[in-house]
């Protein structure tokens, strides 16, 4: 059944043997990632203004809150985890992160006041070269979990950008500016929206879609990741 394939690949439901990590056998109340694995996790301070993605993006632009899961160094195992949703085939690996991050959030406040998810775009051609977008299990987990509805179709990319992994800091900048575009903005008018994109490093394309959200009236912006990568 090529469907249900396709949904449990992307929801997370899928069964895996041993630990994305390490590869060690996983043990039966074990999920994807074993526990001493997930005990060096560089899991980022929850609390709202020690957040690393908060300190990113403070003062350079206006928004409520910023959240990640984790801070890392692009050799961690987590980086890896990262990668692994991306690039090989299991977008089901950011569907375990986020339900991480929204146990970590448990309590805090969480998710405020928010009125609807936006998912970062990825262009139509990037899409169909990789098969999947690797946000999908992000958006769906926190829809399930915080009963909030998604938007995919309001916030697109324009163009289609050459991967900016080796691409310096200014590069990556100007390169954003100008991508993406808002269609519909009628449904995102007075919103409370919470931009979500899998990882971040500069934070400028965050910023660039944050940018376009800002110019529909009323629109307030909160951001989160599921990493926050360290620059090196
Ligand atoms: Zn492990």
């Amino acid at each position: 059944m090529m469907m249900s394939e396709w949904g449990r690949r992307v929801i997370g439901a899928m069964s895996v043997d041993s630990c994305l990590c390490c590869h060690r056998e996983l043990m039966e109340e074990e999920e994807m990632v074993c526990l001493e694995c997930l005990m060096h996790f560089p899991l980022a301070d929850s609390a709202a203004r020690q957040n690393p993605l908060w300190q990113l993006l403070v003062g350079k632009i206006a928004f409520e809150h910023a959240t990640t899961l984790a801070y890392y160094q692009p050799k961690d195992a987590f980086a890896g985890l990262i990668q692994e949703a991306k690039f090989k085939d299991k977008p089901y690996v950011n569907g375990f992160l986020t339900r991480l991050l929204v146990q970590q959030l448990e309590g805090s406040g969480w998710p405020y006041d928010i009125d609807l998810i936006v998912p970062v775009p990825v262009h139509w051609f990037r899409l169909l070269r990789r098969g999947y977008n690797q946000v999908s299990p992000i958006v769906q987990t926190l829809s399930e979990a915080w009963h909030l509805p998604f938007e995919k179709r309001c916030l697109l990319k324009k163009h289609y950008a050459k991967s900016q992994i080796r691409v310096s800091r200014e590069e990556r900048r100007q390169n954003e500016t100008g991508t993406f575009c808002v269609v519909h903005p009628e449904r995102l008018k007075g919103k409370h929206i919470l931009l979500v994109d899998d990882v971040s490093t500069t934070g400028s394309t965050l910023l660039a879609c944050a940018d376009v959200l800002r110019q529909v009236e009323g629109v307030r912006l909160s951001f989160l990741t599921l990493g926050l990568s360290l620059h090196v």
